[in-house]
């Protein structure tokens, strides 16, 4: 079904084109919607190549193949939240297996990682992403697969894919990795030596904080035959019409991010002279900042100033949004963990949208002069 030409296009032409040339019947340019869960055969052992939705269905066929050109893989999945994407890459792990996993990463995932050691005994270390005298250590210790996020989750630490394939290849492991933050347009994990690429599609990949899905790509035909087999067993899969909405997110992606990577770097100059602000993380790609207000700062004060910029959970759209990663994404790590990885109560994430950045740096500005005021109380002993 998916539509042919004579050249390898570019990433943003495949995009842009993403649903077209696909419907030979009536020539749609935009990707028709098949609502249908049933297909119905000529006669026995007769398929039209779709039998019911839980295996493959026509929208989210055209979607996952453009997400599989997307990353260089041979195959994706799409399904039906970021957790889910995770939880179908795990699933071809089993008790007992060690899994390292990068310190840093989506509170979400840790949660899930807990819930796979408590209930279904995997093995997981954690690796600071840096040290590799240590990665080769745990590796030897019958290491199955590294898990990573880069830029990391909030406090954007950066780790080298390829060399951590490499290291992780030479004890037959797979590295699996979390490319929600700067998707394939900055970063290419499979073209690094990673195996398995995993996307929260809810973030930039959908980029209008209006749908829930996720994303698995594989490498090698191995790998996407196990996940293919687990996919359809459990039933995941993304809804059609989330698809089609996905499928047309994705055609703007390269000029969304580039807007929201532009007005990240606008933010940061700013930010990094401001007075209130005590220290600014930026991985110098993406959209995607970190900030650790000054101790005066109140960070209440700061969010219900906010006039353009909203207090929300998430990231990636064409919406900027601000996130407390202590009280909100990362709630469930214990306090000691919390301030291991530099996840303090003034920490505060922000996402760039696709506003103008003069508006966004005008409000940050705002709302940090009124949160940075004494308070008017008199105290009294
Ligand atoms: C949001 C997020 C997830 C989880 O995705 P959902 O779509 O919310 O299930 C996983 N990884 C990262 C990096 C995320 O930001």
């Amino acid at each position: 079904m998916a539509s042919e030409c004579s050249w390898q296009r570019k990433i943003e032409t495949i995009l842009a084109q993403a649903g077209n040339r696909v419907d030979q019947v009536t020539g749609s340019i935009s990707m028709p919607l098949y609502f249908s869960t049933a297909y119905r055969h000529e006669g026995l052992g007769q398929s039209t190549g779709y039998d019911y939705s839980r295996m493959t269905e026509p929208t989210r066929a055209v979607l996952e193949d453009v997400l599989a050109q997307m990353e260089n893989g041979v195959k994706a999945f799409a399904v039906s939240s970021g957790m889910a994407a995770i939880q179908l890459a795990f699933s071809q792990f089993k008790s007992g297996d060690h899994i390292i996993i990068s310190d840093d990463l989506y509170g979400g995932s840790f949660r899930y990682f807990d819930l796979l050691a408590d209930q279904y005994h995997l093995r997981f270390s954690k690796w600071d992403g840096q040290d590799y005298d240590a990665l080769d250590a745990l590796l030897a210790d019958d290491g199955q697969a590294v898990w990573l996020e880069t830029p990391s989750n909030p406090t954007m630490k950066v780790i080298d894919i390829e060399k951590t394939a490499d290291h992780a290849h030479q004890y037959d492991a797979q590295v699996l990795v979390d490319n929600t933050f700067y998707t394939p347009l900055i970063q290419q994990p499979l073209n690094l030596g990673a195996d398995i690429v995993v996307h929260s599609a809810t973030k930039y990949l959908s980029g209008h904080n209006d749908i829930l899905a996720g994303v698995v790509i594989c490498k090698t035909e191995e790998t996407a035959e196990v996940l293919g087999k687990n996919l359809i067993t459990t039933g995941p899969n993304l809804g059609p019409f989330d698809s089609w909405l996905l499928l047309r997110s994705l055609k703007t992606l390269p000029l969304r991010l580039a807007r929201q990577e532009e007005n990240a770097q606008r933010l940061v100059a700013e930010l990094t002279k401001s007075p209130a602000i005590e220290k600014v993380l930026y991985p110098g790609r993406g959209g995607m900042i970190s900030v650790y207000v000054q101790d005066d700062v109140s960070v209440d004060l700061f969010l219900q100033h906010l006039e353009v910029i909203s207090f929300a959970e998430s990231l990636g759209g064409t919406e900027s949004l601000v996130t407390v990663p202590a009280v909100q994404t990362h709630a469930d790590m214990s306090e000691e963990e919390r301030a291991k990885t530099g996840i303090t109560a003034n920490l505060l994430r922000i996402s760039c949208g696709i506003e103008d950045a003069s508006d966004l740096i005008r409000d940050l500005n705002q709302a940090l002069a009124a949160a940075s005021q004494p308070t008017k109380e008199l105290i009294h002993d």
